[in-house]
């Protein structure tokens, strides 16, 4: 019967027929990845569900190819599909690693190609070298085999078929550019560069002419195992190399650019597990979506159970990937027990101390530790409000923007304070922050203030207490630092009381200020913080802006001349701009922008 591919598909499928692509070898290692979940998943059920454990089952991938006729084969005795995981699978979007792709397409083919290179993209990477696909499948345990067959061009077609064994079984009818890949060279390297350390054997079939001793010749077939089939996170850490380290990283993410630093640790005694985590040197491109997927896959005793499970690790490390094999978990672990279970909690909350240290020794490298940060600096942060036992660890692993420099640590922080506290300052944008009227005095005092335009910093930063005996002090709610004299008060009560007047109902209160250095006024939002308030705007939430309090500095030359100013009209007009321009430096906007330009007209008016 006839399917037309999903309208998302058949964009994947244009894209890898007809764009430009470098890289098209990687079509090889997807294929080959599928077939290896594909025994993964079999294996798992043959060791935890009796309905599977009589089945004659020796995993392994075979490949196969035809020089003259053009073709390449890739089978597997993994799980099989039927037809309705056929449909499925192979014609619509409902799987993970080709959704995600088209997530990030961006319209634009040439960023488009790149994309996939970055990307396992999976199955459909197949159409990048093949003018028809054919995959034919059986079910294991089920009696009807299936194929699926498709020129990548809109429509796929499902038949009823025999197939003797169950496990899938993919046919390349190469395109004439690709001819290359039905060659037994051109495949064991392919398969070494990128599947060497899949689980599993991958046997090449292939014939070979061979001379007999009285000259004539005959073609000898041969089936010879061309991957080391070794999970390589149980191989000694003084027998790999940095390459089988960055290799394996590449069959585990499909991400082609070389770890930043990876983290091997075998750990023995009560528990026994062993763990291999990568930190990436660059995000994944789902990071920040709610749908991300994890990173860590768990093993027991070699086999593969899930790739799922978003708690392996606390969410803020959703950037790492890697691999935890237990010893001492049962096999047939579900996920409601693998939600509570004891032994991965001890395994989560160590792996979590040394991937903090691994990061920590990054941190020595300043360069290295700057690429770091770039990607996943947000996380550590967020791992400030969601992580209190590490608190302290991720605190050290900070990097801010201060009024002092850019990439600087609590530690610096610390070391060139004379002071209880750690001052810092929370806004949308980072150049409005630095020319914050608010710093003035922080400025002329030698206070170093920290500059905090980050999302989540509205969230966090109240909350973090204190940093080896300094106090975190937001400077907005800190309090006139010096108090203001009794004459200046009474000197300026009057004034003062005029501008309430003027301000009525905008303002919460008028006040002298000690704060300021060179401003005039500034406005201090009480309570509220910009980040927030944009984020809620950005959910299209309604936000009641609470009146600031306005603060006028008693020695600035415009105040001190506005003070004996006898024209109330002309007051009235500048003391408006003085506060609408204290809004603008605070928020970037202001919500009466035409008012605030008239009146800024009329004084321009004025002075030509
Ligand atoms: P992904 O591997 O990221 O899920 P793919 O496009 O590579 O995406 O594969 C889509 C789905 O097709 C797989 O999730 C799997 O369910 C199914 N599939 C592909 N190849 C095989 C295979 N050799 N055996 C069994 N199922 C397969
Ligand atoms: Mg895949």
């Amino acid at each position: 019967m006839k399917h037309s591919f999903q309208t998302e598909i058949n964009q994947l499928l244009d894209l890898m027929i007809h764009s430009l692509y470098s890289n098209k070898e990687i079509f090889l290692r997807e294929l080959v990845s599928n077939a290896s979940d594909a025994l993964d998943k079999l294996n798992y059920l043959t060791l935890s569900d009796d309905k599977f454990k009589n089945l004659e089952f020796n995993p392994k991938i075979n490949i196969s190819f035809n020089e003259d006729k053009n073709t390449l084969t890739i089978e597997d005795n993994g799980i099989g599909m039927n037809e309705s995981e056929l449909i499925e699978n192979l014609g619509t979007i409902a799987k993970s690693g080709t959704k995600g792709f088209l997530n990030a397409l961006s319209g634009d083919k040439k960023k488009d190609s790149a994309l996939i290179g970055q990307f396992g993209v999976g199955f459909y990477s197949s159409f990048m070298v093949a003018d028809k696909v054919v995959v034919t499948s059986k079910k294991a345990l089920e009696d009807k085999a299936y194929s699926w067959i498709s020129d990548g061009k809109g429509e796929y077609e499902i038949q009823e078929c025999v197939k003797d064994s169950f496990g899938t079984k993919i046919d390349i009818y190469l395109k004439d550019d690709a001819k290359e890949y039905a060659n037994r060279w051109r495949i064991e390297s392919l398969i070494k560069k990128y599947s060497d350390h899949i689980a599993f054997p991958i046997i090449l079939s292939y014939d070979e002419k061979q001379t007999k001793e009285d000259k004539s010749e005959e073609i000898v077939h041969k089936d010879e195992q061309i991957n080391k089939a070794k999970a390589l996170w149980k191989i000694p850490k003084n027998e790999l190399s940095d390459d089988d380290y960055s290799e394996f990283y590449q069959t585990l993410s499909h991400d082609n650019s070389k770890p930043l630093s990876w983290i091997h640790n075998k750990v023995e005694g009560s528990l026994e597990y062993t763990t291999l985590f990568y930190i990436p040197s660059r995000a994944p491109f789902d990071l920040f979506r709610v749908d991300y997927q994890s990173g860590v896959k768990l093993y027991v005793k070699r086999v593969f159970i899930t790739d799922d499970d978003k708690e392996l690790l606390p969410q803020y490390l959703r950037f790492v990937r890697g691999i935890i094999d237990s010893e001492d978990l049962p096999l047939n672990v579900s996920r409601e027990i693998l939600q509570q279970n004891k032994i991965l909690a001890n395994i989560k909350s160590a792996s979590t101390k040394k991937i903090l240290s691994e990061i920590e020794n990054i941190s020595k490298d300043d360069e290295k530790y700057k690429t770091f940060y770039r990607e996943f600096g947000k996380l550590i942060k967020e791992g400030l409000y969601s992580d209190y036992e590490n608190k302290d660890k991720l605190l050290h692993l900070c990097r801010f923007n201060t009024t002092k420099g850019e990439f600087v640590s609590l530690k610096t922080y610390k070391e060139r304070s004379s002071n209880d506290n750690i001052y810092y300052i929370i806004g949308s944008d980072l150049e409005l922050l630095k020319n914050s009227p608010l710093l003035e005095k922080y400025i002329k005092d030698d206070i170093e203030v920290l500059l905090l335009n980050d999302e989540v910093d509205s969230f966090v930063m109240p909350s973090l207490g204190e940093f080896e005996g300094l106090k975190f002090k937001d400077i907005s709610l800190d309090e006139n630092k010096d108090d203001v004299s009794k004459e200046l008060l009474d000197d300026y009560k009057e004034f003062i009381d005029k501008l309430k007047t003027i301000l009525d109902g905008k303002v919460k209160e008028v006040k002298l200020s000690t704060r300021l250095d060179k401003s005039p006024s500034c406005v201090i939002s009480e309570g509220s913080n910009p980040m927030m308030e944009q984020l809620m705007r950005q959910m299209g939430q309604e936000i009641k802006e609470e009146s600031p309090v306005f603060e006028i500095n008693p020695h600035h030359e415009i105040i001190l001349k506005l003070k004996d100013l006898k024209d109330d009209e002309k007051l009235k007009d500048i003391i408006f701009i003085l506060f609408d321009s204290a809004k603008l430096l605070e928020k970037g906007t202001i919500s009466d922008a035409n008012n605030f330009s008239q009146r800024i007209n009329k004084l321009v008016m004025m002075s030509v």
